[in-house]
């Protein structure tokens, strides 16, 4: 019987550091030997169970991976494949990332595109993953000239999108609440950076001055309220999370008036063909050395400390946990 480490969970007291017999993974057709994971708000909430997601103890967490199969029983995932993993609720409902070795279903794998390693495919991870589904959603409606906002710009999914849609040749306004991270959001391509505060204010009028051709909003709330006064007409916004809270208090009167959209974005349950077309757009479009320029690397045992940070948005960028080191 061989032994994997992982980052254990336990139904109370703080996650530690353990050896785990091989014959205690869950269920499922590929073995994976995981090198890297990522720390994402999801996973903040998780690890510091201030979300219910946990249902079965003792839990190992992790939300997304990337790794080397090791051992398969379905056709399309050879041993020796690179693969990454996100969402399907691993890391929540199935022990995820924080190990050095994970059982999932074959159906949940994606063979990594060439050209990214898994590291690179964990500088993205989930976040960089739902960064592109959006930028694909703006796209499919017609994403035109502008400038684009892109609140709670300096968190994980925030960074991604900035450095792609700067990168795609867009005009890119960074809002964030950390005045220190202006100059890293300028660096990721981000032409004037607007204060979080400015945004969080309730809509003055229920629709006010066109600004944005576009939106990407992580933070939810009455930010997100606000944006939709202040969007161009037929223009879009992809809605990612909630960082500031899941309440929306809106009017009809920004989809009456200026004809545009919400955009709802899941990257859990994502479709796999959707799945595949965004993770070959990672390969072709995704700037990595800026994105590799936003990365944290962390090991395992960092990861309890650094899921409490990140729910207070005290995380900037990309957090990668090599989860061999
Ligand atoms: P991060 O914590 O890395 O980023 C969130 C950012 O939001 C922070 O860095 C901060 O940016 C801003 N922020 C934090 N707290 C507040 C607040 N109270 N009010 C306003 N802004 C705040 O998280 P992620 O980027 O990993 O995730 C962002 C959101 O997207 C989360 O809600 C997450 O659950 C969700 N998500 C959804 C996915 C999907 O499939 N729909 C997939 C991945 C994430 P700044 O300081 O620059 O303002």
């Amino acid at each position: 019987m061989t032994q994997f480490r992982a980052l254990l969970m336990q139904a109370d007291g703080r996650p530690e550091v353990t050896e785990i017999d091989d014959d205690r993974l869950p269920a499922g057709d590929v073995t994976v030997d995981v090198e890297y994971s990522t720390l994402n708000y999801k996973d903040g909430l998780i690890v510091t169970r201030q979300w219910d997601a946990v249902k079965r103890w003792p839990h190992v967490a992790g939300i997304d991976f990337a790794g080397t199969v090791t051992a398969s029983d379905d056709p399309r995932h050879a041993v020796g494949d690179k693969v990454v993993l996100t969402g399907w609720r691993v890391g929540e409902m199935h022990w995820g990332g924080y190990a050095t070795r994970a059982r999932v279903k074959g159906d949940w794998l994606v063979a990594l595109p060439k050209g990214l390693s898994t590291r690179d495919a964990m500088a993205l991870g989930t976040a960089g993953f739902t960064a592109m589904l959006a930028v694909m959603a703006l796209e499919d409606h017609g994403l035109t000239e502008g400038e684009v906002l892109v609140t709670g710009a300096s968190g994980g999914v925030g960074s991604v999108a900035v450095a792609l849609l700067a990168a795609l040749g867009h005009t890119v306004v960074a809002s964030s609440g950390r005045e220190a991270v202006n100059d890293y959001l300028l660096g990721l391509g981000a032409t004037r950076i607007v204060s979080r505060a400015d945004l969080a204010e309730p809509p003055a009028r229920p629709v006010d001055h066109e600004q944005w051709a576009g939106c990407i909003d992580s933070v939810g709330g009455m930010t997100l309220a606000r944006v939709l006064t202040q969007m161009r007409y037929g223009t879009s916004v992809a809605a990612v999370g909630l960082a500031s809270g899941a309440e929306l208090s809106t009017t009809v009167l920004p989809f009456l008036l200026r004809g545009m959209n919400l955009l709802g974005i899941d990257s859990v349950m994502c479709p796999v063909p959707l799945r595949q077309r965004a993770w070959d757009r990672i390969a072709q479009d995704m700037p990595m050395d800026k994105i590799r320029q936003t990365v944290t690397e962390v090991g395992l045992g960092d990861v309890p400390d650094l899921a409490e940070a990140i729910l207070k948005g005290g995380v900037r960028g990309r957090t990668v946990v090599n989860v061999t080191a």
